[in-house]
């Protein structure tokens, strides 16, 4: 978390406004809340933990294990990096840009089982798009059939992906998502260097 001042202060306003929600819905549950420390995102309930750090997933916990690494990555690498991924092609379509992190959640229900995610992809808004629609849709379908967290994650998961869905990030700007994950792709070519993937 100290890794990330510049991350934090640049999604205040946004993480606020989420905050705000949360703390509408979260009542009756009563959780704490807290940030993912690979990918910012709000974590509800659940996730990982690693000593003070929280994780929403045990994949965003190995990519902590980067962030010692990430953060020896300065800010203008990191920068330039986010400005090609930016202006280059979509990974997902190969259409033109910008390109940026589009964050979507979705939840999934077995009888007393329930999973559920947040993912992040870098792509084109209209992939972005896509993607978030059909978490929405996967949410909507398959998320209700747990008791009690599919009745509590579903609304909530389809909310938090409509949400990131009507505000996109800036198209002019990398977004701070897209820079920290780009530290994280350069500090994964670090630590392997024929093993270039997507964070
Ligand atoms: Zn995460
Ligand atoms: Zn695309």
């Amino acid at each position: 978390m100290f890794l990330l001042p510049r991350l934090r202060s640049a999604s205040r306003c946004r993480r606020g406004r989420l905050a705000s929600f949360v703390r509408r819905h979260n009542h009756p549950i009563g959780s704490s809340m807290a940030s993912c420390a690979t990918c910012g995102t709000t974590i509800l309930f659940g996730g990982t933990k690693d000593g003070s750090l929280r994780f929403c997933n045990t994949n965003c916990q190995s990519k902590g294990a980067m962030l010692s690494r990430a953060a020896q990555v300065s800010d203008s690498e990191a920068f330039g990096h986010a400005r090609r991924l930016h202006t280059g092609p979509c990974p997902k379509c190969s259409g033109s840009g910008p390109v940026d992190i589009h964050m979507s959640y979705r939840v999934w229900s077995a009888l007393v089982m329930t999973q559920w995610q947040s993912r992040s992809q870098i792509s084109c808004r209209s992939c972005g798009v896509k993607s978030q629609l059909g978490n929405i849709a996967f949410s909507a379908v398959l998320g209700w059939w747990g008791f009690p967290w599919g009745l509590i994650m579903t609304p909530i998961q389809i909310i938090r992906t409509l949400f990131v869905l009507v505000s996109p990030p800036n198209p002019i700007e990398p977004s701070p998502k897209l820079i920290h994950a780009s530290k994280l792709q350069i500090a994964t070519t670090m630590a392997v260097p024929s093993a270039m993937t997507p964070a």
